[in-house]
């Protein structure tokens, strides 16, 4: 009898951790969507006024009226590319909340995937040329022409993963390629996916590369891996982050080989998905 009251007591003990637990849960989760949403109402909040600072240091920097100095000319410009960094931070919180949020949208359509190198290069070219460094493309044989994923977000993927490459190398070169994913590896990196039609696309570069020690945190929303307050490069720490949720929903993950002093290689997976597979996500989103 003892026995059973004990077990009893036990039980009792038990249920009410599990509710207090559900409870600290609940709280969890809805300081978590507080802390979205003030984010997403933030980021745009500050958009407005930003705009305003956008245009009008514009309109000063170009002088038409010849009304400026050249030196206040520059200070105008100075403005207008910091008022764009400061754009480019907004847009990447506001990214990374919404994805946080389940509340990023994609949009499922024919990408043709051909097209991809030429529509970087128009992008990056330039910044090859002022760094003097080589941007080589590549594209394997046996590509589809049509893929099915959301187009605009695999170019912000690959944008980010760009302008990591240009920012961090400073001799050699970066390569991007265009491919399909050998099968057997297709299975072990997205095994929800058919294993032949995933899409890789890689960006190589010969720069600084990243420590073995920091090569967990690069993708944590703000960090770096050089976490000094003096650092050389800008960047807010977001870039890889965004883009490797972005990959998530897009069903496909983002993988990264680096050597210090040597270079880095991060590849985007992504499957090709089916009108059923992009409703599912659509669904998850609005859930
Ligand atoms: P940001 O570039 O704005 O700092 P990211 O999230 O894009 O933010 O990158 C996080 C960090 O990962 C960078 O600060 C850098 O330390 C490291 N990193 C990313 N890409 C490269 C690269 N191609 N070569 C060397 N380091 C890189």
């Amino acid at each position: 009898e003892e026995q059973n009251r004990y077990a009893d007591e036990k039980s009792k003990e038990l249920e009410q951790i599990k509710v207090s637990l559900e409870e600290h849960m609940k709280q969890l989760e809805q300081s978590s969507q507080y802390k979205t949403e003030f984010l997403a109402n933030m980021s745009h909040e500050l958009r407005t006024p930003l705009n305003s600072v956008l245009i009008l240091s514009q309109i000063l920097a170009e002088n038409k009226r010849h009304t400026l100095t050249k030196e206040e000319q520059e200070y105008a410009q100075v403005i207008h590319s910091a008022g764009n960094d400061l754009l480019l931070l907004i847009n990447d919180v506001l990214d990374l909340s919404k994805v946080e949020a389940g509340k990023l949208e994609i949009h499922v359509d024919g990408m043709n995937v051909l097209e991809l190198p030429s529509i970087l290069r128009a992008q990056f070219d330039k910044v090859a040329e002022q760094k003097n460094i080589a941007f080589t493309t590549e594209i394997a044989a046996q590509l589809p022409k049509i893929f099915y994923t959301d187009e605009q977000r695999i170019h912000q993927i690959i944008k980010n993963l760009l302008s990591n490459a240009f920012k961090f190398t400073h001799l050699g070169y970066v390569h991007l390629r265009v491919a399909m994913c050998e099968p057997k590896l297709a299975a072990s990196l997205l095994p929800e996916a058919k294993p032949d039609q995933v899409l890789a696309i890689s960006v190589r570069d010969t720069g600084i590369g990243i420590p073995q020690d920091k090569w967990e945190l690069v993708f944590d929303p703000f960090r770096q891996a050089d976490g000094t307050t003096n650092r050389k490069y800008g960047g807010t720490g977001l870039g890889l982050s965004i883009s490797k949720e972005l990959a998530a929903l897009l069903g496909g993950c983002i993988t990264m080989e680096s050597e210090e002093g040597v270079g880095s290689t991060f590849t985007l997976y992504v499957p090709t998905l089916d009108l059923q597979m992009s409703e599912l996500i659509t669904a998850r989103q609005e859930a």
